[in-house]
């Protein structure tokens, strides 16, 4: 599998982290995945989050920088960061495509899934 560079202990996804209120945290800044709260070895642990951060790649890749947080930002400020349409679209693309993160071992099940932040 072919992965973007991925940050540990980042301060952007420690602040993301704070703002959430979760116990770790996920995000894309450009074409990196940042991480707080968890290792990259736990992160690449599950195809689910991993596919959903790659969706959200593909996201900035086709909105370019600005144009992908103009719209994340105007859809979490109208919708909520639940329903962003991004996250719903990164969410599906997990279901989607988790299998092609799982590098040949078993899904892990639904209490093994890092789950996603819900407000
Ligand atoms: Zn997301």
């Amino acid at each position: 599998m072919n992965l973007p560079r991925i940050v540990e202990n980042s301060p952007f996804a420690r602040a993301a982290r704070f703002k959430l209120g979760a116990g770790n945290v996920a995000m894309v800044l450009g074409r990196s995945i940042h991480l707080s709260g968890v290792t990259r070895e736990e992160f690449l642990r599950d195809p689910f989050w991993v596919a959903h951060e790659m969706e959200h790649i593909r996201q900035y890749e086709q909105h370019g920088r600005l144009g992908f947080l103009v719209r994340y930002l105007l859809g979490w400020a109208r919708h909520g960061y639940y329903h962003i349409p991004f996250e719903v679209e990164a969410r599906a693309a997990a279901e989607r495509n988790a299998h092609l993160y799982a590098a040949g071992r078993p899904l892990p099940t639904p209490a093994q899934r890092h789950p996603s932040p819900k407000q």
